[in-house]
């Protein structure tokens, strides 16, 4: 198993504590490596955790988590999907991480394959490693603003094809699935008899929208599962509170999977989660026009700059730099931007090969540091 997921998208962060140590030397560094939410997260979902902790909520919780948190999210999910969705239908799991990680467990196998659009979140061929399943990548070309061509997705089926697993928003293209495309990936997994695995972490974060769960399409909630957490929407990655919704008979086996490696979730994070889903939360769409704004400052600086493309996200928390016209690489071009400029950013190498040649900023810094780091890379281009 550590050989199968040693390496796989370890390094994609390396960049960021190389700038750690630049900072703890002094160095005015602006972190725009990691997607960290950097505002409060909402503060009665706070007061819950605090107030459960206070009356001793410090015991074993129930396996698949509190059954009224998970008829919160299923509650949520069907005024989302406007499909029928029950506690059955959701497991509780320590961030959406996590959930993939089980999910994968349950839907592939050895010598199983599963297609995932490229540029991917890094963590993902590991999760399928693990699995002892081997990633097919269908490439997202920036010439398409990197949205799927339905026809790769024909070119990269075999036999042993088992699940297509997307990511909408994604991360780190920041491109939003339009409906037309949920509804040709969801009748490509009807067609071959496959499961679709859907990261929603972003679900919040649709700015070019609206986002379009597959399980919302009809048929497809007995071949969909969802992974979602409330890490980026209400500002908590350190809750590790997520989920998965799926249909029971594979909810009925993660609850075994959960059973030997989890034993249920801390309760006072499930107080707080249940305030968070059921409670009106006005800091989340907040948050998503905070992210939005800051992508219009960032591009609206570095759009006129000679050799970098820049252009506002349809959803999420990232912008996409294409700094192929620099002439650098994008790994080159980020570690001159911090060395010269103390901007950290990541390059998009470790994503996949249809992002290279392109940074990734994360907005997570307040504005007038998102203004001053585009300022930051507008000069370093200048330099070059
Ligand atoms: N998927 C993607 C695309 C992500 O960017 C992240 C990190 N936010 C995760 C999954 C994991 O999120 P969580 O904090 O819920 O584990
Ligand atoms: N998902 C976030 C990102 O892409 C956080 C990852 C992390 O903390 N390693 O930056």
């Amino acid at each position: 198993l550590v050989d199968r997921i040693s390496g796989k998208g370890a390094d994609a962060w390396s960049i960021h504590w190389r700038a750690r140590e630049l900072e703890a030397a002094g160095r005015d560094v602006i972190m725009l490596t990691v997607g960290d939410p950097d505002m409060a997260p909402p503060p009665q979902v706070i007061e819950a955790v605090v107030d459960a902790l206070r009356a001793g909520r410090t015991t074993y919780s129930p396996i698949i988590g509190n059954p009224e948190v998970r008829a919160a999210v299923a509650a949520r999910h069907q005024a989302r999907t406007g499909q029928p969705t029950t506690a059955e239908n959701v497991v509780l799991i320590p961030g959406a991480q996590a959930g993939l990680y089980c999910a994968l467990q349950c839907l592939a196998g050895p010598g199983d394959e599963v297609i995932v659009p490229e540029p991917m979140y890094a963590t993902y061929e590991a999760v399928a490693g693990a699995a002892n399943a081997t990633v097919v990548n269908v490439a997202l070309r920036p010439e398409r603003n990197f949205h799927l061509d339905l026809d790769d997705l024909e070119r990269a089926l075999t036999p042993r094809t088992r699940v297509l697993w997307l990511n909408s928003p994604h991360n780190p293209t920041g491109a939003v699935m339009t409906r037309a495309e949920v509804e040709s990936a969801a009748e490509f997994c009807r067609r071959h008899d496959l499961w679709l695995l859907s990261d929603e972490v972003y679900a919040d974060l649709a700015y070019v929208g609206p986002h379009v769960s597959p399980w919302s399409l009809p048929g497809m909630a007995e071949r969909t599962v969802v992974v979602s957490s409330l890490s980026k929407s209400h500002a908590v990655p350190g809750f590790r509170s997520g989920w998965i919704v799926g249909p029971p008979q594979l909810t009925g086996h993660l609850a075994k999977l959960v059973l030997c490696m989890l034993y249920g979730g801390p309760p006072f994070i499930q107080a707080g989660a249940l305030v968070a889903l059921t409670e009106d939360c006005p800091q989340v769409a907040e948050m998503a026009e905070a992210y939005q704004r800051r992508a219009g400052i960032m591009a609206s600086i570095l759009k006129d700059v000679p050799g970098l493309g820049a252009k506002a996200p349809e959803g999420g928390m990232f912008v996409m730099l294409d700094v192929r016209g620099t002439g650098l690489s994008s790994a080159a071009f980020a570690d001159g931007l911090l060395d010269s400029q103390g901007v950290a950013t990541l390059s998009c190498d470790a994503f996949g090969p249809s992002a290279v040649g392109h940074l990734r900023i994360s907005l997570a810094a307040p504005d007038a540091r998102i203004e001053d780091a585009a300022r930051r890379i507008a000069r370093y281009a200048g330099s070059l």
